[in-house]
């Protein structure tokens, strides 16, 4: 059994509130929303972060993004707006190591970020 939260979510071996899923990424709405609409894309397969990334991982890293954008239209951002974030590493407040897209909406997001 993986010692990965995301991993096990992903697994369905831990519940979570799952709004889509697919080959590729499962979503899920986060346990701590910071934002009315506050949803995580993490592929299925364990990529630690961003920068674990390689050339081979395109195809993967544009279904994250498309998947942020379609399940931004289901939940009724598409007029508003929406900010699709990707932490990674200590300074950019990773927590969770594995790779995951935060989508984020329902409120004014104010830039810069913390
Ligand atoms: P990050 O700080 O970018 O690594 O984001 C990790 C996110 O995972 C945080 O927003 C947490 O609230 C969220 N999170 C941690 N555990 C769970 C869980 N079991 N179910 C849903 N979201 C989680």
């Amino acid at each position: 059994m993986s010692a990965c939260i995301f991993c096990r979510i992903a697994a369905g071996e831990i519940p979570s509130a799952v709004v889509h899923e697919d080959d590729v990424c499962v979503a899920f709405r986060d346990i701590e929303p910071r934002a009315p609409v506050h949803i995580l894309i993490v592929p299925r397969r364990h990529v630690a972060s961003l920068a674990d990334l390689t050339a081979e991982d395109v195809v993967l890293a544009g279904h994250l993004q498309l998947t942020a954008a379609r399940l931004a239209a289901a939940e009724g951002l598409g007029g508003t707006g929406y900010r699709v974030v990707v932490n990674t590493g200590d300074d950019g407040g990773q927590t969770v190591p594995h790779l995951h897209v935060h989508l984020l909406g329902g409120r004014h997001l104010g830039w810069p970020p913390g």
